[in-house]
């Protein structure tokens, strides 16, 4: 029989990829966190590998409830088509109803070129910056052989049985700009609530990547924020203020300059900025968690995903509650 949730009381991360970057690694997957309230799960991010660490972790798409894209950067959503593909072979058919994704809508125009560089044209000219609703349509179009196939010969169910995807509407009154104004001042605002979890959102800096959200769970017994990919912004200490644990982006930024040591170089220049004003340094994590106040400030989306550089602890220089350097699989209990 198959189980709809995972045992156990309580609220309780788990790091299910803590690699930043679109670059594949032997000793982390790609980013996705998985938040499980009394044996019920939420998902974070679907990096690549996400329903293998999933997995790995014990876990199952039976148990699975919501979902939560913060941004759409291919490191964060590779495994998405999966949760369908997949999950129709492993828990998520014969689930109750629909389970909620929610993430990002269009930005609305594909950003500019990056100073210095030639203009390179657009990818699906069309519908160049697809918000999460539309990239989910476009996948069951790429997989419409596979999917229908599926669905007319192996009676799996049709993915709107089984997927509800919501692109995030803005409450009234922020003045969000996709390319002047990414992370306006604003308070959080709920996206989600069911009896175990209140999901709330705010926008944070990852220009020109945007909208780009951060997370906040509330539950009965704690709460936990996920950064998901920020430079330093207001509106993230504003989000995390008080909360139990936070998990928190980092990038070596010593590593970002040996990277790109031409910085005559246009793509340099491009990648030395997107790196330290979309992405936060190791000490900005530990300042930022002061800022809010957190009891647990977790590190991951670590660039470069290597886990042997000891740079990470720098950020305990400026934080005085517990530094976890998250590790694929690392599981953190958040309580009051
Ligand atoms: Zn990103």
């Amino acid at each position: 029989m198959q189980t709809t949730e995972t045992a156990g009381a309580g609220t309780e991360v788990v790091l299910l990829g803590t690699a930043g970057g679109p670059r594949v690694r032997t000793d982390r997957a790609g980013i996705a966190s998985a938040v499980v309230v009394d044996g019920a799960l939420y998902l974070v991010d679907f990096g690549y590998g996400a329903l293998r660490q999933l997995k790995f972790a014990g876990l199952g798409l039976a148990a699975l409830r919501a979902g939560f894209v913060t941004h759409l950067h291919s490191d964060h959503v590779a495994d998405l088509a999966n949760l369908l593909l997949y999950g129709w072979y492993d828990g998520l058919e014969g689930i109750a109803e629909p389970v909620r994704l929610y993430g990002p809508g269009t930005r609305g125009r594909a950003a500019a070129v990056a100073a210095g560089m030639p203009e390179p044209g657009l990818v699906g000219p069309d519908d160049p910056v697809p918000g999460l609703a539309a990239t989910m349509r476009h996948l069951w179009q790429a997989f419409a052989t596979d999917a229908n196939d599926r669905i007319r010969d192996n009676g799996r169910s049709h993915p709107d049985r089984l997927l509800a995807v919501h692109d995030i509407a803005l409450p009234h009154g922020v003045a969000f700009d996709a390319d002047s104004a990414p992370a306006p001042p604003m308070e959080p605002f709920v996206v989600h609530e069911d009896e175990r979890v209140r999901v709330s959102a705010i926008l944070v800096q990852h220009a020109p990547m945007t909208p780009a959200y951060a997370f906040r769970f509330d539950t009965a017994h704690g709460s936990v924020v996920f950064s998901g990919d920020t430079g330093v912004c207001d509106n993230m200490v504003t989000l995390a203020t008080g909360a139990d644990v936070l998990v928190h982006e980092a990038i070596d930024e010593q590593w970002v300059h040996r990277q790109y040591p031409d910085d005559s170089d246009p793509v340099a220049r491009a990648m030395i900025a997107h790196h330290t004003t979309a992405h936060t340094s190791i000490p900005d994590a530990g300042r930022v968690a002061r800022k809010a106040g957190v009891g647990t400030l977790v590190l991951n989306h670590l660039v470069p995903g290597v886990s042997e550089r000891p740079r990470w602890h720098e950020a305990a220089e400026h934080f005085g509650g517990t530094l976890i350097v998250g590790a694929d699989l690392d599981r953190i209990p958040v309580s009051h």
